[in-house]
C-alpha cells in the first residue's frame, strides 16, 4: 500500500495507522460530541473485514456445523430485563431507542433497546423450543451497541460481533466451548505472533460482590483473547460460560430432566481487523486478506492432521 508522504493531519484519534487509513480513504470515523461511534471501512479494508469474519465462520464450519441466523438491530427491553442484564452488567449502559422510533410511542423507558450483544438473538430465536440435544452450534453476526464513552479508538458505541453459541449437555458445552476458543486462539496466533489469553471477571451471572468476582475468575467463566494495540492489550474475543441461565430464562429445552447449558465464543471484528492490520506489513489490507487465507488453510490442515 502507498504510504502517504504528506504529514498526517492531526486527527482526533492518536493512532497513526488509523490516520493513515483515513488519508487513504479506506476508513472513516463516525463521531459525535461524546466520542467515537464506529468505523466505516471501504474497498480493500472492507474486503479484509469480510475475510476475517468469513474465516472465523469457515474455521468452525466442518467441526461444529453451526446453524447461521440473522439479527435485528433492536431488541426487546423485556428480554434483557428477564435475564437481569440491567442489574448484572450496569457497566454496559445501553442506548434506548428514542420514543419517536419505538413502536409504542408511550412515555417512559422505550420497549426497545439497541442490541448490546449478538447471542441474545440466538436465545430469542430458540425460545420455547421443546427439544433436547447433546450439542448444537449457532452463529450470527450482529451490530452491537454499548454506550461506554472513552478516548480509546477501539471502544466503539457501535461495533460488529461474530458469535458462536453452543447449547446442549453441560459438560459438552464446557469442553467444546473451550476447544473452540483454543482453535480460534491458534488461528489468530498464525496471524499475529503476540496473541495472549487471560481470564476475565465481568461475567454475567452471580452477584456483583468482590468474592463472587474472584470465584468467577478462579473458575474461568470468562476467558479473553488479547492482541497488543497502542501500547496496551486489546480484547478481541471472549469465551463465556452461562451454565443454564439463558436456557432457563428463554425456555430452551423440554421441561423436566437436566437443563441444557450454553456458552458463547464472540469476536469483535473491528478490533480484530485493526489489531491484525497494525502488525501487517505496510498496513496493507490486501496483504492481510492473503495472510488470512493462508492461516485458515494451515488451521484446517492442523485439524485434519489430529
Ligand atoms: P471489554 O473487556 O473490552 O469491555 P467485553 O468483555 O465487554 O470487552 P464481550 O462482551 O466479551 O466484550 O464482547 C465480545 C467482543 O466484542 C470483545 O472481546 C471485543 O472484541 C468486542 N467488543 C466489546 N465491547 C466493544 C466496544 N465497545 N467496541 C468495540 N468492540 C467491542
Ligand atoms: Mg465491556
Ligand atoms: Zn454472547
Amino acid at each position: 500500500m502507498r504510504v502517504p508522504t504528506s504529514p498526517t493531519p492531526a486527527g482526533p484519534r492518536p493512532d497513526a495507522m488509523i490516520d493513515e487509513l483515513r488519508d487513504l480513504r479506506l476508513l472513516s470515523l463516525v463521531e459525535n460530541g461524546t466520542g467515537l461511534i464506529g468505523y466505516r471501512f471501504h474497498g480493500p479494508l472492507f474486503d479484509a473485514f469480510e475475510a476475517l469474519d468469513g474465516a472465523l465462520v469457515a474455521l468452525f464450519r466442518e467441526e461444529y456445523r453451526p446453524t447461521a441466523h440473522s439479527c435485528t438491530t433492536l431488541l426487546e427491553r423485556e428480554a434483557l430485563e428477564s435475564i437481569g442484564f440491567f442489574d448484572k452488567l450496569p457497566s454496559i449502559p445501553l442506548h434506548a431507542v428514542p420514543h419517536e422510533i419505538a413502536a409504542d410511542q408511550s412515555p417512559g423507558p422505550s420497549a426497545w433497546v439497541l442490541s448490546p450483544s449478538t447471542c441474545y438473538h440466538t436465545f430469542g430465536h430458540l425460545s420455547g423450543i421443546d427439544e433436547r440435544w447433546d450439542l448444537r452450534c449457532f452463529t450470527a453476526r450482529g451490530v452491537c451497541h454499548r454506550f461506554e464513552p472513552s478516548a480509546e479508538s477501539t471502544r466503539l458505541a457501535s461495533f460488529t460481533m461474530r458469535e458462536f453459541v453452543l447449547i446442549g449437555d453441560a459438560d459438552l458445552v464446557v469442553s467444546r466451548g473451550e476447544s473452540m476458543f483454543e482453535q480460534a486462539v491458534a488461528f489468530l496466533g498464525r496471524l499475529h505472533d503476540d496473541v495472549s489469553v487471560k481470564k476475565a471477571s465481568d461475567v454475567f451471572y452471580g452477584e456483583r460482590s468482590e468474592v463472587t468476582r474472584r470465584v468467577q475468575l478462579a473458575r474461568g467463566v470468562k476467558r479473553e483473547v488479547l492482541i497488543p494495540w497502542a501500547g496496551d492489550e486489546l480484547a478481541v474475543g471472549s469465551r463465556n460460560l452461562h451454565r443454564d441461565l439463558f436456557t432457563t430464562v428463554f425456555g430452551i429445552g423440554p421441561n423436566g430432566g437436566p437443563a441444557m447449558h450454553s456458552a458463547c465464543v464472540a469476536f469483535g471484528i473491528e478490533r480484530l481487523l485493526l489489531a491484525l492490520l497494525a502488525r501487517t506489513e505496510g498496513h496493507d489490507p490486501e496483504r492481510l486478506c492473503a495472510l488470512i487465507s493462508t492461516a485458515l488453510a494451515e488451521s484446517s490442515s492442523a485439524v485434519h492432521a489430529t
